[in-house]
């Protein structure tokens, strides 16, 4: 017989729920949330929380663009410190791409590999992306990714241009129309990264330490005219689309009237583009190397007033670790450098201050870094602090200083575009289900899209 009403009780004076900002009581029975109270509110519980002053209570985070490499690339990143990092930074549920790992999430059998490796060691949830490669998307073998579908992965992801990894090849764009009309059939999402490869193979290549060089060896009309394809194949084939790392603002015209005319596209960028420019990279600098690259200071403005019009909808880290000896720090040259930035851990600090400072309000964070991305994966359990979701909650002081150290952050290897920057938004717990995350006695699950 249970002797109180709820599990928890968490009390703040400050709670972001989707109506916003308000003091509140969040009650969680069986790890989901059974009610939002007023702060006062009388409540019996077994256990209270009660925040700090200083403290402000948000939906545990979801990342849906993380690369964690296990099984195969376990040395550049893997379950047991991906998660630890992610708890570290506010985020509660991450998806994992289907590539860098070996083998690649583009079969059933892959995805079994994936969840063996994750099992028992995952700090927070976990779920998974597959891939749409030219093995599972040829003639015959669209029976590949429904499987995979029915699996459980939350969508598929594509490349219109090398993927970096041998075993993830990219699909042309016959190939291309064929997947998406494949994966429109069984009501699939179609996860894309944009860059038209004729495009690349015209440009000059990267070469050395000059980070000016690595940025016009990935223009603008790469993603530009890519992301023309991404449009025209959702139209065609009313499939849902979704525009992985949108770097270049070019192409938010483009978007915003496909949008307009009810395609049906989603589009996410990530912190780095938000809150670095090329102008601030260091010559040698190759951990800020990633692709599509961080353009100019001018573009970056481009792309946070495009997020506060919705024509952007979210914010994912795209954390892509490698060791440091493919980074080539030592010899800092662009054009050999492992291309990924691994922000996992401190994508929300590095996005509330910029937002702040741009005079975007904590709500909009949680809409760009929970909500929307819960919705477009269609984590319905996940993103809200809302009666019946998942428990996943996260304490922040939003005005606490943190200076980054690539030493002391949790993801494999200490590599961070953000080493030894002053940031504002310090995360002090992270919930899982209505418990804390403890990284000595990981709790978390491994998801699949047909489970809720
Ligand atoms: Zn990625």
């Amino acid at each position: 017989m249970a002797e109180h009403d709820y599990d928890l009780v968490v009390r703040a004076r400050r709670a972001v729920t989707p109506e916003g900002e308000r003091p509140a009581a969040v009650a969680v029975r069986g790890g989901r949330i059974a009610a939002v109270l007023d702060r006062g509110a009388p409540a019996s519980a077994a256990r209270t929380l009660d925040l700090a002053d200083d403290e402000v209570l948000l939906p545990g985070l979801v990342d849906t663009h993380v690369h964690v490499n296990e099984p195969g690339r376990t040395e550049w990143e893997g379950f047991a410190t991906a998660t630890r990092a992610a708890a570290a930074g506010g985020v509660t549920t991450l998806v994992d791409m289907p590539l860098n790992s070996v083998p690649p999430t583009t079969t059933a059998a892959g995805l079994a590999a994936k969840r063996a490796a994750a099992h028992g060691q995952t700090a927070v949830d976990v779920g998974f992306w597959g891939g749409a490669v030219p093995e599972n998307t040829g003639p015959g073998a669209t029976g590949v990714l429904r499987e995979l579908h029915e699996a459980g992965v939350y969508g598929f992801k594509a490349f219109l241009s090398p993927s970096g990894v041998e075993e993830f090849g990219h699909l042309d764009p016959d190939r291309f129309r064929a997947a998406a009309a494949a994966i429109g059939e069984f009501g699939g999402l179609l996860i894309v990264h944009a860059e038209d490869p004729r495009v690349l193979a015209q440009a000059p290549p990267a070469t050395g330490r000059d980070y000016a060089s690595f940025l016009a060896s990935r223009p603008d009309t790469a993603e530009h005219a890519a992301i023309a394809l991404v449009i025209a194949t959702a139209r065609a084939t009313g499939t849902r689309a979704h525009i992985l790392h949108l770097s270049s603002a070019t192409a938010l015209p483009l978007i915003a009237q496909a949008r307009a005319e009810g395609v049906p596209l989603t589009v996410e960028t990530c912190p780095h583009y938000l809150t670095i420019a090329a102008e601030e990279v260091p010559e040698g600098a190759t951990q800020f190397k990633c692709c599509p690259p961080i353009r100019g200071a001018a573009n970056r403005d481009l792309l946070w007033a495009a997020l506060a019009d919705g024509v952007i909808d979210c914010v994912v880290s795209d954390h892509s670790p490698s060791t440091v000896d493919l980074k080539r720090l030592d010899t800092g040259d662009f054009g050999a450098a492992w291309g990924g930035v691994s922000g996992l851990q401190v994508g929300f600090a590095a996005m509330w201050t910029e937002a702040a400072a741009r005079g975007h309000g904590l709500a909009d964070v949680v809409r760009w870094m929970a909500r929307r991305p819960a919705e477009i994966a269609g984590l319905a359990a996940k993103g809200a602090i809302a009666v019946g979701r998942d428990a996943d909650l996260a304490v922040v002081a939003p005005d606490a200083a943190v200076r980054v150290d690539a030493a002391a952050l949790r993801h494999r290897n200490p590599v961070s575009a953000y080493h030894g920057r002053e940031l504002r938004g310090q995360v002090r717990r992270t919930l899982l289900r209505g418990t804390e995350v403890d990284p000595d006695a990981p709790h978390g699950r491994l998801l699949a899209r047909n489970e809720g």
